[in-house]
């Protein structure tokens, strides 16, 4: 695909190929001023690559280098995210200037993009993830907007859609076995949530995290049925 080099000079060197994709919003009024930002030496952040709302992709620093976009991290047992990851920043002004729906051609062109990039690297379906899945308890992007699904549907990225699943809704407060199963399930996908058995205010955002990936018509932190019947059968797809 065309792509517009706009480099950055916020990147280092990696140790290793990488093995994931981080999706991310801007989070900016504009791309224009989001771009600027993640060219700026000041700044000290930086991605792979931004897609505008128009569907052009920027280039801004080579996939075999380390750019500066997860920040304190983790998935997986990994905490150096930026080290095995590609990222990728996605226009969009976000929670905070006004959260809207991806367009078509924005989404079309990440698509193409992912694509390419996993011609390039081996990347597993269960490691292309969004910021907040990484960094939950202080990140949402790119949000219960973005259409994991329809990536999904394009062969890139893990969704499920299982059938109705009732069950006492756990929440925060709760504690005993529900809770430690739940945590262990969130650990075993990726999420930082080691068991404790008591769903304290990190286990909330974890969950907030999980629900706008998969469960994204609802994002509230509580593990309703239909929440924990979307993480058993992620775990069922990704062990597959
Ligand atoms: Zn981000």
């Amino acid at each position: 695909m065309k792509v517009i080099d706009a480099p950055s000079p916020n990147f280092d060197a990696r140790v290793r190929p990488p093995d994931m994709i981080v999706m991310h919003y801007t989070g900016m009024l504009t791309g224009e001023a989001a771009l600027a930002r993640l060219r700026d030496p000041q700044a000290k952040v930086s991605a792979h690559y931004m897609v505008e709302e128009d569907g052009r992709v920027f280039s801004l620093a080579p996939e075999a280098r380390r750019a500066w976009h997860a920040g304190k991290a983790f998935w997986k047992g990994e905490r150096d995210i930026n080290g095995c990851s590609i990222g990728i920043e996605i226009v969009n002004p976000g929670h905070e200037f006004g959260y809207r729906p991806f367009p078509d051609a924005q989404i079309a062109a990440v698509i193409e993009l992912t694509a390419e990039i996993r011609g390039r690297w081996e990347v597993p379906d269960a490691r292309i993830v969004g910021h907040a899945d990484v960094a939950p308890d202080r990140k949402e992007d790119p949000g219960e907007l973005f259409p994991w699904k329809r990536l999904a549907e394009a062969g890139h990225g893990l969704w499920v859609e299982p059938g109705p699943a009732p069950g006492p809704p756990l929440a925060e407060g709760a504690e005993g076995a529900g809770v430690f199963a739940l945590q262990a399930g969130l650990t075993r996908l990726g999420y930082d949530s080691a068991p404790s058995g008591k769903y304290d205010a990190a286990t909330a955002a974890i969950v907030r995290a999980f629900q706008r990936h998969w469960r994204q018509r609802l994002v509230d932190g509580v593990a309703d049925g239909e929440t924990r019947a979307r993480l058993i059968a992620l775990l069922r797809l990704a062990a597959a």
